[in-house]
């Protein structure tokens, strides 16, 4: 039987109330915040679709493991079962316990980088590009072709190209290239998949040149959905064992657990070289804690190893991705462009698209953003030119080659009816599209402006 109705594959024992708010009063809390629904109080928000970094729901056999914590400073328990679950999913020797993502990305990309050093990506994550540009160093992004037509239903979208790696790598030398990254699946080009046979090209590229290839593999087990879906020869495959074939082209691996290890923080760094593991493991006592534990406490760790295993199980993988693309393309379906086919953690509108008469330097995308909590308290995020645009020497702005936005879900938190209430949400923001303004920005920092940044209507 085949039945349309998604549902989930859990039941509900602990809830979290939502607390309501009239149109009227979210006008003023998003004047409070700036225009920068980063600034809004959670308490504030209908529906959180910010993001899907560490706001998964946990299972009962999480909560249950965290209660066997062992919080030993040395050697604990918990440590051993963590280190235990990601050398069986990465089969890599070094395991750095750390506090989050973009720990193991500083301590990684600051040893390797440095002024004169390139990296290369699909499409480098905000923090990783904040955290390569930091170093010194210069990150460039290669998604393919495929990446920028919305309309082409190409399944790996996620893909690096690997031909202008190439030449790359020729016109700057090996030597030059710090690293190469694979981010899958490609959140800031859209939740796209990168197939295992463009991961087999890099990582032959790589070897080929002695450059080290890092995955970014914060959601992997999405990845490997996509693959066994869509591409030839996967199949037969569990969604694991295709993880672990991607892990075993490699050299190292970067993970917030925030995402695919369904917690609410920790992450890790893993490393196939002992040389390199040696200096990072400097940086990991220095700057998270002690070899065993980095930034972790022990029951963190024991739900990360738990969350590992249950995020590659058949039932949560389908329900995951169908529940994804179903709200993508109910919101297709009215006529709201979005990046198609839909990625497997988010749905990403194209707000240049959508608001045309908006100028790029107005920033349409983040006008979506503030009219989605305006309409229906729903919170988003923009992925365009406020998260990546740059200023050349004259003070203009260089924009980001898209302007979307991005509503992320959740795992395990918001129900059908939720998603129902978006896609209703949607009908309005379609009626309201013409009277709909940009925006300016009145203050921003240096780095990873977005979070922070405050804006005013613009005149
Ligand atoms: C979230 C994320 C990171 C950073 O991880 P944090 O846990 O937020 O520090 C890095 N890369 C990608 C692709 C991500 O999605």
């Amino acid at each position: 039987m085949n039945f349309k109705t998604i549902i989930e594959p859990f039941r509900i024992k602990t809830v979290e109330p939502i607390t309501m708010s009239t149109q009227q009063e979210r006008e003023q809390y998003l004047k409070d915040a700036h225009y920068n629904p980063f600034l809004l109080k959670s308490r504030h928000v209908i529906i959180d679709l910010l993001t899907d970094s560490g706001t998964s729901a946990m299972s009962s056999n999480q909560w249950a493991a965290m209660m066997r914590g062992d919080e030993s400073y040395a050697g604990a328990r918990s440590w051993k079962r963590f280190e235990k679950a990601v050398h069986k999913l990465t089969g890599m020797p070094h395991i750095l316990p750390t506090h989050q993502g973009r720990a193991a990305e500083r301590i990684l990309y600051t040893y390797i980088g440095g002024k004169g050093k390139y990296f290369f990506s699909n499409t480098h994550f905000d923090t990783t590009r904040a955290n390569i540009e930091y170093s010194g160093a210069t990150a460039i992004d290669l998604p393919v072709q495929e990446a920028h037509n919305f309309q082409s239903d190409y399944p790996f979208k996620g893909n690096l190209d690997v031909v202008k790696l190439q030449e790359h790598i020729s016109r700057l030398g090996s030597e030059n290239i710090a690293a190469v990254i694979l981010t899958v699946t490609n959140n800031s080009g859209g939740g796209q998949p990168v197939s295992m046979q463009n991961a087999r090209e890099v990582s032959h590229l790589c070897r080929h040149n002695n450059i080290l290839f890092v995955l970014d593999c914060c959601r992997i087990a999405e990845n490997s959905y996509f693959i066994h879906k869509n591409e030839p020869g996967y199949q037969n495959k569990t969604y694991r064992e295709i993880a672990q074939e991607m892990f075993s082209l490699s050299d190292a691996a970067v993970m917030s657990a925030k995402k695919d290890g369904l917690v609410n923080m920790g992450g890790f760094l893993t490393l196939r070289n002992d040389e390199l593991s040696d200096a990072c493991m400097q940086l990991l006592i220095i700057t998270e804690g002690f070899t065993t534990y980095g930034g972790l406490s022990g029951r963190d760790m024991e739900a990360i190893a738990v969350g590992l295993e249950e995020v590659f199980d058949p039932d949560y993988l389908t329900y995951r991705i169908t529940s994804t693309q179903y709200l993508g393309e109910s919101i297709l379906k009215k006529g709201i462009p979005i990046i198609y086919p839909v990625g497997g953690h988010a749905v990403y509108v194209d707000a240049k698209k959508l608001y045309s008469h908006i100028p790029v330097k107005q920033y349409p995308g983040q006008a979506l953003v503030c009219e989605l909590y305006r309409i229906g308290g729903i919170r988003s995020v923009e992925i365009g030119s406020v998260m990546f645009g740059k200023y050349n020497e004259q003070g203009q702005l260089i924009p980001a080659p898209m302007e979307l936005v991005r509503l992320a879900i959740p795992r395990r938190v918001y129900t059908q009816s939720h998603i129902d209430y978006v896609v209703e949400v949607f009908d309005e923001i379609l009626a309201a599209k013409d009277r709909v303004k940009g925006l300016t920005i009145t203050k921003e920092p240096k780095f990873l402006r977005h979070f922070t940044a405050h804006f005013a209507p613009a005149g």
